[in-house]
């Protein structure tokens, strides 16, 4: 008899965190069907999300560790188990191996590396409870702080920033909360893309009346919706917030009850903006003064007004700033701790959320409590029964790999994060990876970067383990197993627990979880946003929003109500001078170089693995502006080389109005013509070190 279920799960790609329904037959995921009540989504499905069960039963699929050919031979001791080279390495030198040969192999390496030459990369894709484990390991077995994941080249600058102004870096309301704005201002979110099922809550508001502000310098779907639209040039987002934070003063439109009561510093922002006149503004931004001027006023003048944004902020070497821009434009109106306003910016993966809240990051603890903290080193200590004497924050993602490149990390262990496609400059990445002594890459699909691996390790996928999500708006959710992992995958955390015994075997009285639900709860021990959840009351479809800090507390969307998150409760207006993208154009790289993602595709190794994704969008492409097309005397579709300082690549051209001339917009998600063989890595964001992923000069030649 043929046996069939529905299995309530979150969509395993962007930080909407959307709840579905997988349809399992005979142990087998077939199809996806809506959670009709769910809060998020209400039932509806972007793409993604419709197709996402096309990736299970793949026959790409990690199915057994892999060992390099020659890596077991530095280990004395390793059985070499002679079976043929896998049918997935595309003539690399893997071959299949038990997992004691593997697991020991790694131990037996990863051990004898001083703790600063060992570097972890945690995934965002990934539930709480592995990302929790990743960084407990590199802190508790290894010794460092070394460990960090994808949110440093995605949000890492609203964390930093968010933290600065608000005092918490996170979301400030709940996705509902936009459904009852006057004026939503979007910049740099192409949302009705990005996060579509978001998207549609902005639809609705404006069907409710809100008013629509989108400022970017693509005219994307998100700018369609627009009751005002301004094109601007990439990388002028501070002068452009602070020349709009000028006219709400000269026109006596700010909020001086909430900035007298709730903040500190405006005299020192004032100073700052004032000198942001409309002419300086438009000179730099090369946006419509007039248009600037309304967008002020319309903001202004609402009685909620929201500020949404994305990566087009984020991504830049003054992403911080950005980011404290936006917050300080909230706190001038008082569009903060109430429902319709906030400073909203939406997460890119499905946990990204979650895996700073989880700390993997190389400055913070579980629940950002600081590792420079002496009072956050001992509670965590006692939790872990351990000894961590190390109170310097580790490396960043890029950091990793310029000391990866330089010889300084000798060792990286990264679990399903794919650095080779999706970190900028790509060459450099592959020059680091290769110049390590030890890669351990723990994924589902063999990715870009697995082939430059030491150890390939299968790891269960999405749908084959228990777990929690965060989304976006802070909403922690189960997520459920639904079938077993295929062929000898194993959990994560449980690769994790396997290796720290084999290293010593003290730590098996540490890393005793035989579940997921045993994980959470050791977490939120140490996890004060957390402390109040628990599996029952997830259990419910409209989860918790953290900060749940007691058993009895509700969740809260909506945060800053009546005080901020820093010890005195007051905000901090922290104002910036323009500073402008690390590269520019000139004449040998006369065009500016944008990234983005499509509708279509998120991460590459599942995205692509959907066939009817894959189908709607094979490859990538460049978006060329008419004039500038013509003017190089390019047409429609015609395949064109890209060159930066850095690399170069050949892609299709994609003629069209919907770009600013002189700027060029690629796609990120397809590594046969990557955006980031250009992108630069070399000059970080000094308060979140951010890499320029959004800006950088590049020259189109015909073929
Ligand atoms: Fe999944 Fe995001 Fe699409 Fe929702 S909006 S279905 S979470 S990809």
């Amino acid at each position: 008899m043929v046996e069939m279920k529905y299995v309530p799960t979150i969509c395993p790609y962007c930080g909407t965190g959307c709840g579905l329904n997988l349809v399992v037959v005979d142990n087998k995921v077939v199809g996806v069907e809506p959670w009709k009540r769910h809060p998020v989504n209400e039932g509806k499905l972007c793409p993604k999300g419709t197709f996402a069960h096309e990736f299970f039963q793949r026959d790409d699929r990690l199915t057994k560790p892999l060992i390099r050919v020659g890596a077991a031979a530095d280990y004395e001791g390793a059985a070499i188990v002679d079976v043929p080279i896998s049918k997935i390495t595309d003539g690399s030198n893997f071959r299949e191996a038990e997992w004691d040969e593997a697991l020991d192999l790694i131990a037996s390496k990863i051990k004898n590396y001083k703790p600063e030459e060992v570097g972890f990369l945690a995934c965002a894709r990934s539930p709480n409870e592995n990302i929790y484990i990743t960084q407990k390991f590199a802190r508790a077995v290894i010794g460092t702080h070394n460990v960090d994941h994808c949110a440093r080249i995605c949000h890492g600058p609203t964390v930093a920033g968010l933290a600065r102004t608000f005092g918490s870096g996170a979301m400030t309301n709940d996705f509902i909360s936009i459904e009852s704005s006057d004026v939503i201002f979007i910049i740099g979110s192409n949302n009705l893309e990005a996060h579509p099922l978001f998207g549609r809550r902005v639809i609705r508001a404006k069907k409710n009346g809100a008013k629509i502000i989108v400022l970017d310098p693509r005219y994307t779907p998100t700018a369609k919706l627009a009751d005002l639209y301004i094109d601007f040039k990439s990388g002028g987002d501070v002068a452009l917030l602070n020349g709009i934070m000028k006219i709400i003063i000269d026109e006596g439109l700010q909020d001086d009850e909430f900035i007298e009561n709730r903040t500190k510093n405006y005299q020192k922002l004032k100073e700052t903006v004032s000198k942001y006149d409309l002419d300086t503004v438009a000179k730099i931004t090369e946006a419509d003064p007039e248009k600037i001027k309304k967008a002020a006023l319309m903001y202004a003048k609402a009685e909620n007004s929201a500020i949404v944004y994305s990566l087009g902020i984020t991504e830049h070497r003054h992403g911080a700033d950005n980011v404290m821009a936006n917050a300080n434009l909230a706190m001038l109106t008082g569009n903060i701790g109430k429902v319709g306003s906030g400073v909203n910016p939406l997460r890119g993966q499905n946990n990204v959320q979650g895996a700073c809240d989880m700390g993997a990051l190389p400055t913070d603890y579980p629940g950002y409590q600081k590792v420079v903290s002496v009072a956050a080193q001992k509670a965590v200590e006692e939790n872990w029964s351990c000894t961590l004497d190390n109170c310097a924050p580790g490396l960043t993602v890029v950091e990793m790999i310029h000391a990866s490149a330089r010889g300084d990390v000798k060792c990286m262990y990264i679990t399903g994060e794919d650095p080779v496609l999706s970190d900028p400059e790509t060459n450099h990445v592959i020059e680091a990876m290769e110049n390590l002594d030890f890669l351990v890459v723990q994924d589902t699909f063999m990715s870009e970067t697995a082939r430059y691996a030491d150890v390939i390790l299968p790891a269960a996928g999405w749908g084959e383990q228990e777990g929690t999500f965060t989304n976006g708006e802070r909403r922690v959710q189960l997520v459920r197993k639904a079938v077993d992992a295929p062929g000898e995958a194993k959990y994560d955390w449980q690769i994790m627990k396997e290796i720290a015994e084999r290293i010593d075997p003290k730590f098996a009285e540490e890393f005793t979880y035989n579940n997921a639900e045993e994980i959470f709860d050791e977490m939120r021990k140490i996890t004060p946003q957390y402390a109040g959840m628990n599996r029952e009351r997830l259990e419910r479809p409209e989860a918790l929003h953290w900060p749940c800090p007691t058993e009895d507390h509700p969740g809260q969307g909506l945060m800053h109500i009546d005080k901020f998150a820093h010890p005195d409760g007051l905000g901090v207006f922290e104002p910036a001078d323009y500073i402008g993208p690390s590269e520019l154009p000139d004449e040998d790289y006369p065009l500016i170089l944008t990234t983005t993602r499509t509708i279509f595709h998120y991460h590459a190794s599942m995205t692509r693995r959907c066939k009817t994704l894959d189908k709607e969008l094979p490859t990538g492409y460049v978006e060329i502006n008419t004039v500038d097309a013509k003017n190089l005397g390019i047409i429609n579709r015609e395949t064109v080389k890209v060159k930066s300082r850095r690399g170069e690549i050949e892609i299709p051209a994609r003629v069209t109005d919907d770009i600013v001339e002189g700027e060029v917009n690629i796609p990120m998600h397809f590594f046969e013509c990557a955006a980031n063989f250009l992108t630069t890595s070399r000059e970080l964001d000094p308060k979140s070190k951010m890499a320029e992923l959004k800006v950088c000069a590049v020259v189109i030649e015909k073929l």
